[in-house]
């Protein structure tokens, strides 16, 4: 579903990304793990097409993202097509980024029927589903502001998830969390997985990942050190970069 190949990024002189394979397939759920700086969030806004590429070719669902080809060149893609393409990935991000002044009913609602032009009826019958899928069915009314971080999180995961994305991206969704609070939003995205979503994970959760991920990415210093099934990469590492964060975050 998702291939990198070769990404890189740039800020001015900070090289931010130096050429970052990745592969994702359908129904793959895959940690990205590194120290803080090593480029995991700038990767997942490249991808969500929040930055532009500085070199290198990312696809989502077989489509060149930000770019197409025609007639042997390459062209930037026209803004619509790039919404159309931003429309098939819902992201969550780290600070919980409602709109204050919609309930979570309404937050959910928005983008299906602002973007995707269903109607209110059936987006309001639709996220219902999902505020109920994330246990706030009975918060419906409720707006950010009275709700917890936790409980704003997972309706941020529902808000996403209204534009029935093929991609979810999540950028430690639970760091600006309160620790008891960390794992109803895991829980959420455990059954997200369990049903087949195919997710990217920047997180620090070890535990998370150890037991969700059906492959943990490890990067750092903005390239891919090590990659693997997550015993392998968080049991038994095999570079000296991967054992020393490792030994730092356990
Ligand atoms: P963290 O865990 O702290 O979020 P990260 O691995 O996600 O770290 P990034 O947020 O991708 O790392 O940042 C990598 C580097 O890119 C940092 O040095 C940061 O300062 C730089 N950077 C990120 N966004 C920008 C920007 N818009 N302009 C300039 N530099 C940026």
């Amino acid at each position: 579903l998702v291939r990198a190949v070769n990404v890189m990024k740039y800020f001015g002189h900070n090289e931010v990304l130096k050429g970052v394979d990745l592969t994702v397939d359908k129904g793959e759920v895959v940690c990205l793990l590194g120290p803080s700086g090593s480029g995991k969030t700038t990767f997942l806004r490249l991808i969500n097409q929040m930055e532009t590429l500085t070199g290198g070719r990312i696809w989502v669902g077989g489509e060149l993202i930000g770019i197409e080809e025609r007639g042997g060149k390459l062209h930037v893609r026209h803004d619509k097509d790039i919404a159309r393409q931003r429309s098939r990935i819902g992201m969550v991000f780290q600070r919980f980024n409602l709109f204050p002044h919609m309930t979570a009913l309404e937050n959910v609602v928005e983008a299906p029927t602002k973007v995707k032009k269903v109607s209110k009826a059936q987006a309001q019958a639709d996220a219902m589903q999902l505020l109920e899928m994330v246990g706030l069915k009975d918060r419906a009314s409720f707006y950010p502001a009275q709700l917890s971080g936790g409980q704003q999180q997972r309706v941020a995961i529902a808000r996403a998830l209204a534009m029935k994305p093929e991609l979810m991206l999540f950028d430690e969704p639970t760091s600006a969390l309160d620790p008891e609070l960390v794992g109803e939003v895991l829980n959420v995205m455990r059954d997200l997985a369990k049903n087949g979503t195919t997710m990217i994970v920047v997180t620090h959760e070890m535990g998370f990942a150890r037991e969700v991920a059906d492959r943990v990415v490890f990067m750092d210093a903005g390239v891919v050190v090590e990659e693997g099934a997550p015993n392998d990469v968080l049991l038994n590492p095999q570079h000296e970069r991967t054992k020393t964060f490792l030994n730092r975050v356990k």
